[in-house]
């Protein structure tokens, strides 16, 4: 039989319908798998796990994260999006090497592990070679976290050269090799997707030749959308629409200005779609689109994006989303003269904002069968928050406290799979001191090119 872990007397919140939340319950683990959760269970030949004093939930779920950023970290939190295009891209992106990929993105899983995050949509925009791709890929399955990695193109190359570049039918090629070799039927907690351009940034020639190129692959694909525009919207969901590209393959990040309209046809094609509250707030990127989405009939999910101008701390974009949406609405009454008498008129709860980075990411990046919720069958992917942290305490509305005060530091325990991958605080069999060198030698090689005018730090040792 596979190892039993019984994860006894925990606060749960279950995210499943069904389930609910029990003040008290426990969780049965089975090799990785999750096979029972209810308020009492009992079962021999298991470790058990004293939760008492924790709250039991499913891990976060990341639908939008980009992880070879991490060495850039906080360095455009006073840009906007287009100082990032002028200045992060087409330099410091342009002066990656595959090693700065393989550390950055180990520093990017270690944090997104430690702050509770067990499932990540990880999106890798620097292929700048082919090497760079394998060496984000090797990162991923050393440091063990539940990662749907998708295989972009290079934003130092291409962004500022698309016009009229209709890429060549080559231009997947190495994404399709690595997919074979790697992903195709081996299970396990590594999948595979595309990351296209899209018409924000591309052509609908260039486009249309993607989006065929994952389906002929039989993997599902990501686009940007939503960048700051001009007085004409770009309305790209719609001509991708118009273009017959829309399907449940499809997941669209940001959608901060695309309309109501275009989030309606995303909708009734089964497509996703990701918010990022607080890079689409910092970067003048537009207004997180939680709410938009709900009331398109999507279910709305959220993503850290990037470290670059955000904290990596999940629990900060279930509330950003949920705040942000509230804002909105109250907004809409004042303007017509007419105070909010009552937080239904409100309608964005703690518990869809919940959901949002949980079951509603994790269908968002195409694995809600398998994670999201603590559901029977699922994946145990599992996280211990301490409840009587003061921030937490005394945890009357369950839910209600996680979505209003939870932050990273209240995860002590993160299993992924059925593994533990941190306890009593620490991340464990993930060697910090060796990720945080390489960490540094590669923000040093990266900040030693003269032309990245960014906010670089006077480094030690290289005069700057
Ligand atoms: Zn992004």
């Amino acid at each position: 039989m596979a190892k039993r872990t019984l994860i006894k007397g925990g606060a749960i919140i279950s995210v499943d319908p069904e389930i609910g939340e029990l003040r008290t319950g426990d969780v049965l683990i089975e090799g990785d798998s999750i096979v029972e959760v209810s308020a009492a269970i009992t079962a021999e030949d298991c470790e058990v796990l004293d939760a008492a004093g924790m709250v039991v939930m499913p891990g976060l779920v990341d639908s939008h994260r980009h992880f070879w950023q991490t060495g850039t970290r906080a360095d455009s939190i006073d840009q906007v999006f287009w100082d990032l295009v002028a200045s992060q891209w087409p330099k410091v992106a342009a002066h990656y090497r595959p090693e700065d990929v393989y550390a950055t993105v180990l520093a990017g899983a270690a944090d997104a592990l430690s702050a509770g995050i067990t499932t990540v949509l990880d999106w890798c925009h620097v292929v700048n070679t082919p090497a760079h791709a394998e060496e984000n890929v090797r990162a991923l399955r050393e440091i063990g976290i539940r990662s749907r990695f998708l295989y972009g193109a290079s934003m130092a190359r291409k962004l500022h050269e698309f016009d009229g570049d209709v890429e060549s039918e080559d231009s997947w090629a190495h994404a399709r090799e690595l997919y074979r070799r790697e992903f195709e039927g081996t299970g396990g907690l590594l999948t595979f997707g595309l990351a296209i351009q899209g018409p924000d940034v591309t052509t609908m020639e260039i486009t249309e030749a993607d989006c065929a190129a994952a389906r002929a692959l039989g993997v599902p694909f990501a686009v940007h959308v939503g960048a700051p525009e001009g007085p004409e919207p770009m309305l790209s969901i719609k001509r991708m629409a118009e273009a017959g590209l829309l399907g449940p393959d499809v997941n669209f990040a940001h959608c901060c200005n695309s309309t109501d309209e275009e989030l309606r046809l995303l909708a009734e094609a089964g497509g996703t779609a990701t918010a990022c509250p607080t890079l689409d707030m910092a970067f003048g990127m537009g207004t997180p689109a939680t709410g938009r989405m709900r009331d398109a009939g999507l279910r709305p999910a959220v993503g850290v994006d990037s470290v670059i101008a955000s904290s990596g701390d999940m629990f900060e974009e279930l509330r950003l989303g949920l705040l942000y949406e509230r804002l909105r609405r109250a907004q809409a009454i004042f303007a017509t003269g007419v105070d909010v008498k009552n937080v239904e008129e409100l309608a964005f709860t703690t518990r869809e904002a919940l959901e949002s980075g949980t079951i509603n990411s994790a269908h968002a990046m195409w694995l809600g069968d398998q994670v999201g919720s603590l559901t029977p069958g699922k994946k145990a992917d599992i996280i211990l928050l301490r409840a009587d942290d003061l921030n937490l305490a005394p945890l009357s509305d369950m839910v209600g406290a996680v979505v209003c005060g939870a932050n990273s530091g209240n995860v002590d325990t993160v299993f992924v799979g059925g593994k533990i991958v941190k306890r009593n605080g620490k991340l464990v069999g993930i060697d910090v001191e060796r990720i945080n060198r390489l960490l540094v030698e590669a923000r040093d090689r990266m900040y030693a090119y003269d032309g990245y005018p960014g906010m670089r730090p006077p480094l030690a040792g290289t005069g700057r």
